[in-house]
């Protein structure tokens, strides 16, 4: 990531709308916002397949879920966060993946410039990629604060997504497990 030239574009971002870049409150803050940036965006520098290692050989043919995943990402349409709650659930051919693994995905999948939707799928598909799995559903929550703090400002409301593959998708009784799983909220 070129660090210089990020803090440059802040810089100009902030003379832009007519701060003062040099005065003592905002003088480091390019640097800040470069090293924010280096974090908040270093999925894009590896490849997912690095992170979700599937585990071979295991029997288990029944479904897996981890739900209430919280999470980061940055709005590409405005460079602001959105915040929310990913469910992953699959069902297992063979291999299954650590469940920090699952969530080492989202994360990396969330750390780079997204939107909502392309998350979802991008997901969805590495899960199908790299485990192939009977079928999976990715489900995706989530406040946007380019809508709850700017345009059409509606705080609170929230974006939800899915993406559907395999089994989940042509049988209707997968579906409906996953969603009884999901919406039973016992501690
Ligand atoms: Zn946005």
């Amino acid at each position: 990531m070129d660090m210089k030239k990020i803090e440059e574009g802040v810089r100009l971002i902030l003379e832009g709308v007519g701060e003062d870049p040099g005065r003592p409150g905002l003088k480091d803050t390019p640097k800040r916002v470069a090293k924010m940036y280096s974090e908040i965006f270093s999925g894009l520098r590896t490849p997912v397949e690095d992170i979700l290692n599937p585990i071979e050989g295991e029997n288990h043919d029944e479904m897996v879920m981890l739900k209430d995943i919280p999470f980061y990402s940055i709005c590409e349409h405005h460079l602001l966060p959105f915040i929310g709650k990913a469910h992953i659930a699959y069902i297992p051919s063979g291999q299954i993946a650590g469940l920090s693994d699952l969530v080492k995905a989202l994360e990396h999948l969330a750390n780079r410039p997204q939107v909502q939707e392309r998350l979802t799928t991008q997901l969805a598909d590495v899960l199908m990629q790299r485990l192939k799995p009977k079928g999976c559903m990715v489900i995706i929550d989530a406040e946007h604060l380019c809508m709850s703090m700017r345009g059409i400002k509606k705080p609170g409301s929230r974006t939800v997504t899915s993406a559907v593959r395999g089994t989940f998708r042509s049988r209707q009784s997968t579906r409906e497990e996953m969603l009884a799983l999901l919406n039973d909220r016992r501690p």
